[in-house]
């Protein structure tokens, strides 16, 4: 099913500020809230869905990828797991805090979701870097990259405990990972709950600490990670694949993984968004009597005329020959800029041949009608 848009879910204008959308969020989430709709799949569904809105407009880093490149610019594309993942867990551990506000409890009043009330924890975010050539830009690649991260131990099943024995239920909270105080609302009296602070949220005590990851649930490790960068990426561009990053304990949720793209420079393309420029010479014969001449391209070689008498600063353009925008059919132009080779030694044959034509009237340079270069490329696209 085709995801909706972000700003449509939420009810708000692609101008809307950051107040705007937490505003408009929370009305969504309180409306659909589970308590409000208790068994209701339709209104969960909602509340997942407005979730996942908020998630990308309220991150100015992932709103400006939504905005530029839409569900594709947030790793969908990229092969990562994007939000549908996101469960109620998530949701109430990421935006618990916007409900109590209104006095509802962050994890819904211990009611139907007492059992999930522990926190879950959060591993960190990951950033890596990924070069790229123009080629591989041209194409979309697939990379398979070693990541140093957090991850699961296994010794100890990610519970950070030597045995399930030494796994005891927090005193504080008695296992439930919160404490709870009464709040008036306009709903009236709401239970609030907050994390509790000698457990982490987490319900449980360890006695005896795991010795491999030292109690902590994670360890480090090397990981190699599947990153499927699209076509017509460019350098600085951040492709984010959903729960890649750090792990947490206790099966917590993943962080994410950032890869940031690096555009390594081509020796014979200059890149101007999705169009290349390339430098060609041509010889002194060929800019005179015309010539049929092959030229690279990103992708291979082309064949492309040249007429007779082009002057050295000619431009010629190759439509769909420059790199593919990202998640479009569309793609940028080669713009080839001609210039006639002009020889420094040369043999004395050659040497008399051309001074043959010295003389010769139609050798002798005309007032060139030709602007500057740049302002020539400019005209291009006017
Ligand atoms: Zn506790
Ligand atoms: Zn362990």
């Amino acid at each position: 099913m085709a995801k909706r848009d972000y700003y449509e879910v939420l009810g708000v204008s692609k101008n809307a500020d950051e107040q705007e959308i937490k505003k408009a969020y929370r009305q969504k989430a309180i409306q659909y809230h589970p308590d409000k709709n208790p068994d209701n799949k339709e209104a969960e569904e909602k509340f997942k869905e407005a979730a996942e809105a908020y998630e990308v407009l309220s991150n100015p880093e992932k709103k400006q990828r939504y905005d530029q490149f839409g569900h594709a610019g947030l790793g969908g594309a990229a092969g990562g797991q994007g939000f549908g993942g996101m469960n109620m867990e998530d949701i109430f551990s990421r935006f618990g805090s916007i409900f109590e506000d209104f006095g509802f409890g962050g994890f819904s009043g211990g009611r139907s979701y007492s059992s999930r009330s522990r926190a879950v924890q959060k591993g960190s975010n990951l950033r890596i870097k990924v070069k790229l050539t123009l080629e591989e830009i041209a194409k979309g690649v697939e990379k398979n990259i070693k990541v140093k991260k957090h991850v699961s131990c296994k010794t100890c099943d990610s519970t950070g405990a030597k045995s399930s024995s030494a796994i005891k239920t927090c005193p504080s909270c008695q296992g439930s990972g919160y404490t709870v105080r009464v709040q008036q609302s306009i709903f009236g009296a709401m239970q609030v709950q907050s994390e509790c602070v000698q457990c982490q949220g987490t319900g449980k005590t360890i006695t005896d600490k795991c010795t491999d990851c030292v109690g902590n649930g994670i360890i480090k490790a090397e990981e190699i990670i599947n990153i499927k960068i699209p076509a017509g990426v460019a350098n600085g561009m951040q492709i984010s694949l959903s729960g890649k990053g750090n792990a947490a304990p206790n099966h917590g949720i993943n962080g994410d993984l950032f890869v940031l793209i690096e555009e390594v420079p081509h020796n014979l393309f200059e890149r101007d968004g999705n169009n290349l420029y390339l430098e060609h010479y041509i010889s002194f014969p060929q800019a005179v009597l015309g010539s049929s001449i092959e030229i690279p391209t990103i992708d291979g070689k082309a064949r492309i005329k040249i007429a007779p008498g082009t002057q050295s600063g000619t431009l010629l353009r190759l439509n769909g020959k420059g790199l593919p925008e990202v998640q479009s059919y569309h793609k940028g132009d080669l713009i080839v800029n001609i210039n006639v080779w002009i020889p420094k030694n040369l043999t004395k044959e050659e040497k008399q041949i051309v001074e043959g034509f010295k003389n010769a009237e139609n050798f002798k340079p005309k007032a060139p009608k030709q602007s500057s270069f740049f302002k020539r490329v400019k005209q291009f696209f006017d």
